[in-house]
């Protein structure tokens, strides 16, 4: 009799499971959220979408897409599988208080690195032909050329060789710069002069005219921009920060710039954001700031990473994207 019980469970819990609702909650820009709605109903109907704020019944959350968490996530959402960042960053999730089985993945899609692409050819080619420079002449109706240098003579450097930094170095080599990227562990890329690790950070600082920061956020980055890495640049160089905001060190910033040892910077990022209105990085003649645009996560191609990620996950393979929590990264 026991015997039978057993089979007759068996098969009515196997029931139970594949009826369970395996919902996808979001909880970032709204409007972005409905286009997501749309294409998540055309292209995983299997995977109820719930746009935060409703949440609907939290048992039935297994993976949340966030830029900022909700709230209580261990307990609130108990059966929770994957947390996935909207952003290539995760370092708006405070890592400690995520539950530990739980998985954070961050978003490598080709949306992103695109834009990112795009934004910082953009940045280098503003600074290596002077374009900062001939705005604030514009400004004062001076009529003045600036000596253009080939690209072949200009040195431009990345920290941080991931998924943006190597493809940036990549699109970059096409205009003929000379190209270097630093990174923790060494890597090897075509054409790149690739440096490692802090004992060698003075070596590439050196040879670097134009500086791109696309380090993640981390305690050993956070406040990397500063006055000791400015003097080691050579005079004159400038900075993209399209990293985050306290890589930089603002005030050392403006001290670099107005006593010449950077020439001009462009920002994306600032801390805080928005900026307040009375940041002195907002008037510095020698500063170009956007609003932390330079890429953005495109719901059309981060759809598909998403759901090839939890396709993924529900058969056992590896996460794209996962994040090493004892590195903050
Ligand atoms: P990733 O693939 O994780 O690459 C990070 C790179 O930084 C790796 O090469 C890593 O070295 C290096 N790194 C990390 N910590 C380091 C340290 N202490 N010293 C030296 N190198 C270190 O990241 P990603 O996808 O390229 O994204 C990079 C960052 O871009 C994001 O974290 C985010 O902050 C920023 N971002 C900004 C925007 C924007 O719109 N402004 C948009 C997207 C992303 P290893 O290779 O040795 O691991």
């Amino acid at each position: 009799m026991l015997g039978g019980v057993v089979r007759d469970a068996r098969p009515r819990y196997a029931h139970l499971v594949q009826e369970r609702p395996m919902a996808l909650l979001y909880k970032a820009d709204p409007v972005r959220g409905k286009e997501w709605a749309r294409i998540m109903a055309e292209r995983a109907p299997d995977i109820p979408f719930r746009l935060w704020p409703e949440v609907g019944d939290p048992a039935e959350i297994r993976y949340i897409a966030a830029w900022v968490p909700p709230p209580d996530l261990g307990h609130a959402y108990p059966n929770l599988e994957v947390l996935f960042s909207v952003g290539a960053g995760v370092d708006q999730f405070d890592l400690a208080s995520l539950p530990e089985r739980v998985p954070l993945v961050r978003m490598i899609e080709p949306g992103i690195v695109g834009s990112m692409v795009e934004y910082v050819a953009m940045a280098v080619l503003m600074l290596h032909r002077d374009l900062v420079a001939y705005v604030a002449q514009q400004r004062e109706r001076v009529w003045r050329e600036i000596r253009v240098r080939p690209p072949g003579g200009r040195r431009v450097g990345v920290l941080g060789l991931g998924e943006l930094g190597t493809a940036v170095l990549d699109r970059l080599g096409a205009f003929g710069f000379r190209r270097a990227g630093w990174s923790r562990s060494r890597r090897d890329l075509p054409g790149v002069d690739c440096f490692a690790g802090a004992a060698e950070l003075p070596a590439f600082l050196a040879q670097t005219d134009i500086l791109v920061c696309l380090l993640p956020l981390t305690a050993a980055t956070r406040g990397i921009l500063d006055r000791r890495l400015f003097a080691a640049l050579p005079q004159g160089a400038s900075l993209v920060n399209v990293g985050r905001g306290p890589h930089l060190v603002e005030a050392d910033l403006i001290e670099a710039l107005d006593s010449g040892r950077l020439s001009a910077a462009v920002l994306d990022v600032a801390t805080p954001e928005p900026l307040p209105g009375d940041s002195a990085l907002w008037r510095h003649p020698r500063i170009l700031l956007t609003p932390h645009i330079a890429s953005m996560t495109q719901p059309e191609t981060a759809v598909d990473v998403l759901l090839a990620n939890i396709r993924r996950h529900q058969a056992g393979q590896n996460l794209v994207g996962l994040v090493d929590r004892s590195s903050g990264y």
